[in-house]
């Protein structure tokens, strides 16, 4: 078996299975390999019933006290099966998995194990793992036993089984850093990391097996960079412009004063832009800081010199809202601004590239739908990708090739210390936009438990009273993005019954088609929507300076970086804007983590915070989606890996470096294409 062997070659995964690993970005015995866990747990002895407790994992010995129940809720097919020992009796719920019925024998016993949750005042055991020959149990004890990502239709069982395999029949190629490295930073070999990181010996050496496994990654990660950096060279600008007085029109039309920041950025911008070199640059700002306007001047200026300029978004939501908003400010400018998005239909989409091609459009505003092979610019002069940590180093290099060498702009919002910026952005020049707007109220956050709910509720009744909106995000759901759907419909369900009827209350998920998504959020923007249920999929960009309320359930399953950019969303008008945490466990320590959040507004000094909490203890922390989303790696809490391991690759000559690419063909491609979750 090899590296790049379909997935298909492993004993137990068929073409249907095949179908399901794609989903989640899994081809090769490579992706498979590289698809780490996102936790280990131990298994420990049997609990009786009545000593299981609620958020704890727990095994326990029962047998089936009733015959199993199956029940269909719109897609969903419920199991409810209860089940008892000699102590109590507990519920146990399975979702999809309708086939177990008939599995389950009455009377006879079984090991259960999973994650005990209260549903309507009882004990439930959701998607618990069973074990039919509990010898199989008891062989496992005291082994940390991984858990894997998964999607709908992987069972985590199914990815340790095809591990296994993978370890056993895959021929591991020999490590590919030179000697001299792995001594100098004392790395251990690949073969055995990767082999350690699924089913570690202990504690101890699955820490060096990630440390290894982090260190390539950002390593490799570099290198290529180094590679797009030296093939970039610097270069005289195709596109040569003069300052345009527009611009200076458009700052005095604004309802409000730039910023000193802004005006420093944006002097930047424009020296760029007036250079005879090609711009190449990161502007880093926190939530909330106006990156949105500079975008908005440079692509004037770029218009005014008679080239087409265009801005990729992450999500089509945001691009719909730049699109409306760009079109507001810049009506008396004589520009024509072009919108493109996947979700267009052939004939909306055949008029924009027509547009595009004979330059009846100078802006265009899009999501990934940009750099389709079918978009043809006319003499596109400036290429910005808005909220650049959504999308991968590739991405953002294929809109260049659209123009002949563009002037590049990034935005990003991800707070990062200005030194890992540097080596993360190692190819761009670098603007900091470090101060609010003033005139903004702080925002007011408050961390509470969910017995506060009915008062957050009618607090938000409230804000609603005076002709404000809120966002609810709903509690996460890890197993499947299906389960997650029906979560938010049925919060929906419930909040529309703890609120007065008159407000309207809708719901926003990532399973929704575009055109929903974008009607939701159109009518939530212009304010016929009050109360906006929503997974994480506002979390990016949006602006509806109308919403004072942003109130996060289950607040202690996101990282903090995620929290703020949430936070985001609210306080960018001019009326108080509030925060309401709810934290689902009793746990101390989520509550401190989340009192950072309570103490300041700040994107930086929360990302350090966060790092120093965290420390070196905590190996795989919390989902921290919405950063440079690295494999296994991760900026904050493996910033000193992430040196080091920049640093390394600054050492390797020009050769080694060639030698390493060619003999992986495949690495480059991984390390670059790599995008956050777009959604
Ligand atoms: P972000 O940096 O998060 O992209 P935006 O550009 O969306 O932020 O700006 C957030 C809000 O602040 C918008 O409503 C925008 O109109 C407003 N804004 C931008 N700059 C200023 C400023 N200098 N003074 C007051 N409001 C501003
Ligand atoms: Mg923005």
């Amino acid at each position: 078996m090899d590296y790049n062997d379909s997935i298909v070659k492993i004993k137990g995964i068929g073409e249907k299975t095949q179908k399901i690993f794609l989903k989640i970005g899994i081809e090769t015995v490579q992706d498979l390999l590289e698809h780490y866990p996102r936790d280990y747990e131990e298994f420990g002895m049997p609990v009786p019933i009545s000593q299981v407790s609620e958020g704890s994992v727990a095994t326990i010995e029962a047998y089936l006290g009733i015959t199993p129940r199956l029940r269909r809720v719109r897609h969903l097919q419920i199991l409810n099966v209860q089940v008892r020992d000699s102590s109590g009796t507990l519920m146990l719920t399975w979702f999809n998995m309708p086939f177990l019925k008939n599995r389950l024998t009455m009377g006879t016993s079984y090991l259960f194990r999973g994650k005990v949750k209260t549903k309507n005042g009882a004990l439930v055991m959701e998607q618990p793992q069973i074990f039919f020959n509990k010898e199989d149990y008891y062989k496992l004890l005291k082994v940390l036993q991984p858990i894997y990502p998964l999607t709908e239709g992987l069972t985590n069982k199914l990815l340790i089984k095809s591990m296994h395999e993978v370890h056993n029949n895959l021929k591991f190629a020999k490590d590919y850093i030179p000697d001299r490295i792995s001594k100098e930073y004392s790395l251990i070999d690949r073969t055995k990391a990767l082999k350690e990181i699924h089913f570690p010996k202990d504690r101890e050496s699955l820490k060096r097996a990630r440390e290894r496994l982090v260190f390539d990654e950002f390593f490799l990660y570099s290198l290529a960079l180094r590679r797009m950096r030296d093939s970039k060279a610097i270069s005289r600008t195709e596109y040569p412009m003069n300052e345009a007085d527009e611009c200076e029109r458009l700052i005095d039309s604004l309802p409000y004063k730039l910023t000193k920041a802004q005006h420093l950025v944006w002097s930047e911008i424009k020296n760029d832009l007036t250079s005879e070199l090609a711009m190449n640059r990161l502007v880093q700002g926190d939530v909330g800081s106006g990156k949105t306007v500079l975008a908005l001047l440079a692509l004037l200026m770029a218009v005014k010199n008679g080239y087409q300029a265009c801005i990729m978004v992450p999500t089509e939501v945001l691009a719909k809202q730049h699109y409306s908003s760009f079109c507001r400010m810049l009506s008396g400018f004589d520009v024509s601004v072009c919108l493109l998005v996947g979700s267009m239909t052939p004939k909306e989409k055949n008029e924009a590239y027509e547009r595009i091609r004979e330059h009846k459009a100078d802006i265009i505003v899009g999501t990934h739908a940009l750099i389709q092979e079918k978009v043809v610019y006319d003499n596109l002069a400036l290429v910005i990708t808005d909220e650049q940590h959504r999308f991968g180093v590739r991405q953002r290099e294929y809109l260049m090739t659209k123009g002949k060498k563009p002037h590049v702009l990034v935005m990003s919002a991800t707070p990062i210390p200005r030194t890992l910026a540097i080596i993360l952005y190692g190819d761009l020049d670098i603007s900091i936009l470090d101060e609010l707007p003033a005139r903004r109220l702080p925002i007011k956050n408050c961390v509470v438990n969910i017995s506060y709910r009915p008062t957050a509720y009618r607090f938000i009744e409230k804000q609603v009273a005076q002709g404000r909106q809120a966002y609810v995000i709903c509690p996460m759901v890890e197993e499947s993005e299906m389960i997650e759907a029906e979560n938010v419909i049925d919060y929906t369900q419930q909040i529309r019954e703890a609120m007065p009827s008159g407000i309207s209350i809708e719901y926003l998920h990532g399973k929704m088609k575009p055109k929903e998504k974008n009607s939701i959020m159109e009518r939530f923007a212009e304010g016929s929507i009050q109360v906006l249920v929503s997974t994480t999929v506002v979390e990016v960009g949006v602006n509806v300076p109308n919403a004072t309320v942003m109130m996060v359930e289950n607040a202690e399953r996101f990282g903090l970086a995620q929290l703020h950019q949430l936070r985001g969303r609210v306080g960018r008008g001019e009326h108080q804007s509030y925060c309401i945490f709810v934290c689902g466990t009793g746990s101390r320590e989520a509550k401190e983590r989340l009192e950072i959040l309570n103490k300041s507004n700040d994107g930086f000094y929360i990302a350090e915070e966060d790092l120093k909490l965290r420390g070196p203890g905590d190996l795989f922390g919390i989902r921290q989606s919405g950063d440079l989303d690295f494999r296994i790696g991760n900026i904050y809490t493996d910033a000193s890996i992430l040196k080091l391991a920049a640093q390394a690759a600054k050492s390797l000559s020009d050769d080694e470096v060639e030698e390493i690419f060619s003999e992986n063909p495949y690495l480059e491609d991984k390390i670059l294409n790599k995008t956050g979750n777009t959604l």
